[in-house]
């Protein structure tokens, strides 16, 4: 192994506060290093692929927490839909009613976060804050028996200004406050932040983060 993920896990994990939860990103790395930070006591694995990952659940100890973290096409869903721990990129009202249908197929509740798009940079995934607070607003969502949404996750953009990182985090957890406090203020498992990666996840910690997806620091780049 090129990589001391045992000792990478460490440092990582004596750099987060109590209340601050490690989702390890294992995606495109192998089951040896995976193993290694599940020795070292990890449960929680994100993964954005769904073959991928099914390879990997099927190999791999079966006490494992999976969290999807990519962009999921609404006919994916039935694959993960038996096992999958949390759906963390849930960007359209669509995609979170097919991952209720499925859940229900599978006589399960399923947990999600909805995903923000915060970042100046361009990309297709991600609700804007308006279309977050509309598709709340829409209240649809509520008739979703299956589903439980737990609370935000976003990116920042990707780039070394500090500042413009920490400017978008604080608009993230202003919207979770404003939406916590108008659809969720009696439901205490809305309460999921998951911001920070491998090149911002102290800054993440910093501005109220309550679960980091890191990979890099932990594994190594990655191969594609
Ligand atoms: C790959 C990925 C990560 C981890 O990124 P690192 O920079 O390797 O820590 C976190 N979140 C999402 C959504 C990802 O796709």
């Amino acid at each position: 192994m090129d990589y001391d993920v045992k000792g990478n896990l460490r440092q990582v994990l004596a750099d987060l506060p109590q209340g601050v939860r490690l989702v390890a990103i294992s995606k495109y790395h192998p089951n040896e290093y995976i193993e290694a930070a599940y020795q070292e006591g990890q449960r929680v694995f994100g993964e954005s692929h769904e073959q991928e990952l099914r390879q990997k659940v099927e190999t791999l100890p079966q006490d494992i927490h999976w969290h999807f973290i990519g962009h999921l096409q609404t006919n994916k869903v039935k694959y993960i839909a038996p096992y999958i721990t949390m759906i963390e990129a849930v960007d359209s009202f669509k995609l979170l009613k097919e991952i209720d249908k499925q859940a229900a197929k599978n006589e399960r509740v399923i947990d999600v976060l909805l995903e923000l798009h915060i970042a100046a940079e361009e990309t297709k995934y991600g609700l804007t804050p308006d279309a977050c607070r509309q598709l709340l607003a829409d209240g649809a969502w509520k008739e979703l028996k299956h589903v439980r949404i737990c609370g935000l996750m976003m990116m920042a953009s990707n780039v070394d200004d500090e500042a413009q990182i920490r400017s978008e985090f604080r608009m993230a957890r202003a919207l979770f406050d404003e939406v916590k406090s108008q659809y969720f203020a009696d439901e205490p498992s809305f309460c999921e932040r998951s911001w920070g990666m491998s090149h911002d996840y102290k800054i993440a910690v910093d501005e109220g983060s309550t679960m980091v997806r890191i990979g890099t620091t932990i594994f190594g780049p990655r191969v594609y």
